[in-house]
């Protein structure tokens, strides 16, 4: 998959994301001062958010990683979601924090969201860099957004493009050089 005839646009900068984060960071803080909080980040598009949002946190923190089948190399989701890598400890415990790259249909978020509520956690929430509202196909508002963006595919700080490009520290879209 070549991406040489496409026109990169940046459309959440480095500081964007510096910035936002901090905020983030904060409010969570804040609001989980009085819990326990333990995040879990889904691989692998989430990676570089978790990390740095996580160094933006003043309170006590666990995290742990989960897997589950995604858009794969293409830009469609297939509709059916799978956990590859389940968290395995008691979360009975534990306030949850689901941390993902982006919501587009909402069915990855919805999914694990409704699996990890039946480990019986105190409480389970979702925090996403990035929203697509328009492309949502179930009922699903994220509690901590990041950025709402419009319905374009994005690439970079974590979210790939053929399985490339999710070391670029910032978010782009691309689009076609014609178009
Ligand atoms: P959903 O289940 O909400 O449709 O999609 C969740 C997953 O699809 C994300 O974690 C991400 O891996 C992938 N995805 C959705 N939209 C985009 C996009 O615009 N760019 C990239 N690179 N991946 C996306």
């Amino acid at each position: 998959m070549g991406i040489d005839k496409k026109v990169w646009e940046i459309l959440c900068s480095e500081e964007d994301i510096k910035n936002r984060l901090k905020e983030l960071g904060k409010q969570i803080s804040r609001d989980y001062g009085n819990k326990n909080l333990y995040i879990v980040s889904l691989l692998k598009g989430s990676f570089i958010f978790t990390a740095d949002l996580v160094r933006e946190l003043s309170i006590p923190v666990k995290i742990n990683f989960m897997t589950t089948s995604s858009y794969g190399h293409g830009v469609e989701s297939s509709g059916s979601v799978e956990i590859v890598s389940d968290i395995n400890e008691d979360l009975t415990e534990y306030d949850i924090l689901v941390v993902d790259d982006i919501t587009d249909s909402g069915l990855t978020m919805k999914y694990v969201l409704d699996h990890l509520r039946k480990k019986n956690a105190t409480s389970v929430k979702s925090c996403v860099l990035l929203d697509k509202p328009e492309r949502r196909k179930v009922q699903l508002e994220p509690d901590y957004i990041g950025f709402t963006i419009p319905d374009k595919f994005v690439v970079g700080y974590g979210l790939n493009y053929g399985d490339y490009y999710r070391n670029i520290p910032y978010v782009f879209i691309v689009t076609d050089e014609n178009r």
